[in-house]
């Protein structure tokens, strides 16, 4: 219904629209660019559940319109009707079923996807693709990759059956499933694919921010290279562009910041540590099919599994909280700028306080009255510490 709605709107208006199908938002972003279209408009309502679809908006360059932009199309939406095409000049409707197969076709073309050594391992693949857009194209990637798949909710009908977001504890059933049938690794995608999580051979689901680690060490940036992250993003993500000496550079959570500094300083790689990578060898979006084939091509070359990949590195633990949002924002500021004046101050979006093992980012959200606690420390003693200090902070100004 939404669908024929946003065709016959723009119809109307004497746009053209190519219908890609039932796909993944990074394919429809691809289909942007292969058709040069004016723009694309995904629904979806990504990895919350159903009640919340709406119109994702892509600009012409296959990215997710930013802030500027954005709110020009609500006020083109709020302002008065534009003008309607006359009969003779209205829009048509031509369907695209190859957008899939395009995405499939240049993933496994990318430098960096080890196709050979990745076939040669014939991975058991344990899949949950949450009765979203991902059965659409994932067993194919996989298949296409030697992959043995076994699979839960490949149903492309969106009845979610557990809450959609590939966090831990909603992997429960594909963490049983990588025990049941002996799997090498549990790949989950969030329902419009852009997102991935891991859960290792033993079952056990590894945390998101593995995905833009892993991702990143499958992609061996030199060390005149740059790796973008948002300001909440998992030291492990930044460890693994350090051993490998690239550069780290943080962006304003929200993917549009972090495509749009991806660009800016033409970065290798680059995504969130919700499970989101962008890889813009093909594009500037965050891409799960290029997340699994990447993850993929690190376990084949590494000759290892996916939990002593994750034992070789330093742990972490991320706490997070919120408390209600007072009006005195700055204040909070500058009370955590004082009481931790040895750390690295960032004010790009909120305020991030650093030191070399750990962080705390304080940010209003943007859609409730609260603020935003996430701590990261080498213990979950050492960043409850820094969120009790925040809190008290915030509560204090
Ligand atoms: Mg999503």
């Amino acid at each position: 219904m939404f669908a024929q709605a946003a065709t016959a709107g723009l119809n109307s208006i004497g746009c053209d629209v190519i219908d890609v199908g039932l796909v993944a938002t990074p394919t429809v972003q691809l289909a942007v660019e292969h058709h040069r279209a004016a723009g694309g408009i995904i629904l979806t309502a990504s990895h919350n559940p159903i009640e919340w679809n709406a119109l994702k908006f892509v600009g012409p360059d296959g990215i997710f319109l930013d802030s500027v932009a954005g709110t020009r199309v609500r006020d083109l939406a709020a302002g008065e009707p534009l003008p309607r095409a006359s009969y003779n000049a209205i829009g048509g409707v031509e369907p695209d079923s190859d957008a899939i197969s395009r995405h499939l076709a240049a993933v496994l073309a990318l430098r960096g996807v080890a196709v050979r050594a990745i076939r040669r391992r014939r991975f058991r693949v344990a899949l949950d693709t949450v009765r979203g857009a991902g059965g659409a194209l994932m067993p194919e990637l996989l298949e296409r990759l030697g992959c043995r798949v076994t699979a839960i909710n490949l149903e492309t009908d969106g009845l979610f059956p557990r809450p959609p977001e590939p966090v831990p504890e909603n992997l429960k059933a594909l963490g049983a499933l990588v025990r049941r049938k002996k799997a090498d690794i549990g790949i989950a995608v969030d329902p419009d694919v852009d997102r991935l999580a891991i859960v290792d051979e033993k079952g056990r689901a590894i945390g998101e921010d593995y995905t833009l680690a892993f991702a990143i060490r499958a992609v061996r940036p030199s060390g005149r290279q740059t790796v973008v992250c948002n300001l909440s993003t998992s030291l492990v993500v930044e460890d693994a562009a350090k051993e490998f000496g690239a550069t780290v550079v943080r962006a304003p959570v929200g993917e549009a910041h972090v495509a749009r500094k991806i660009i800016e300083l033409r970065a290798v790689i680059g995504g969130e540590g919700n499970g989101g990578v962008m890889y813009p060898a093909l594009h500037v979006g965050r891409d799960a099919p290029v997340a699994a084939a990447l993850v993929l091509s690190l376990l084949a070359r590494e000759r290892t599994t996916v939990s002593e990949l994750v034992a070789r590195a330093p742990r972490y633990t991320i706490v997070k909280a919120k408390v209600p949002r007072g009006a005195r924002l700055e204040q909070v500021y500058e009370a955590l700028r004082q009481r931790f004046g040895d750390a690295t101050v960032d004010r790009q979006d909120g305020l991030r306080l650093s030191w070399p093992d750990r962080w705390l980012h304080v940010r209003p959200s943007g859609t409730e009255p609260i603020i935003r606690l996430i701590a990261e420390a080498p213990t979950s003693a050492d960043a409850e510490r820094l969120i009790e200090e925040g809190r008290r902070l915030c509560a204090a100004s």
